[in-house]
């Protein structure tokens, strides 16, 4: 895998302030073998940035950078999250939340399913393009705790393939970051993708905003 090689091994993840917290998921459980990753970090939070919260008020949000090389790295500051996008890319979809982050100027990261982006191989560009990182989720957004260990690797093997094939055209290149679909994963799949410096990017916020067609602001948390 291109990832695996070396060569690229730094990457960017997003983070940004409370005041998009409604739009996706909290990350904070990198593996301790993240060697070197790097991850983009948004600016300095105020506290006066919950203000806005839920409108489209998005200033005082912008980015920041830190490079992680285990999980000791990784320190949130106040009212500060990793904002995660799943199961993508989704065209008439991921287009909306790109505009949203631009207009935010923070970045994400986009945990895509192979299979999307064998569909949709220049939305997945695209997202790379606006300097978001791209992880991987599978080939099929399989659940993986049901899978054999050799289905459950074929499964992680396949979406990194597929995410990569989509890159090729581009500079870019799939980071070594996964998330289990249903955030169903095992010990021994964690030991193993620990072992190839693959990170596991959990979720401790799940805004469940799969549960609804609107981008409008849900009425409750
Ligand atoms: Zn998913």
């Amino acid at each position: 895998m291109a990832f695996m090689s070396g060569r690229r091994l730094a990457q960017l993840l997003g983070i940004v302030a409370l005041g998009a917290l409604a739009a996706g998921c909290t990350t904070t459980k990198p593996a301790t073998d993240a060697k070197g990753a790097k991850l983009a970090y948004a600016a300095e939070p105020k506290e006066s940035s919950t203000s806005g919260f839920f409108s489209h008020n998005f200033s005082g949000l912008a980015g920041r950078s830190v490079t992680v090389n285990s999980i000791a790295d990784l320190k949130l500051g106040y009212h500060e999250v990793v904002l995660t996008f799943d199961d993508g890319p989704m065209p008439g979809r991921t287009e909306n939340i790109l505009k949203v982050l631009d207009n935010a100027g923070v970045k994400a990261t986009f945990m895509m399913v192979g299979q999307m982006a064998r569909s949709y191989p220049a939305l997945v560009r695209e997202v790379a393009a606006h300097g978001h990182t791209i992880g991987t989720h599978t080939q099929s957004h399989a659940n993986l705790a049901h899978l054999s260990p050799a289905a459950a690797e074929a499964q992680i093997d396949g979406g990194i393939k597929s995410v990569s094939a989509a890159l090729v055209p581009s500079m870019h290149s799939v980071a070594p970051f996964f998330r289990f679909p249903y955030l169903a994963s095992t010990a021994a799949l964690r030991r193993q993708l620990a072992a190839r410096g693959i990170v596991v990017i959990d979720a401790d916020i799940d805004s469940k905003d799969y549960f609804q067609s609107s981008s409008a602001a849900p009425a409750s948390s």
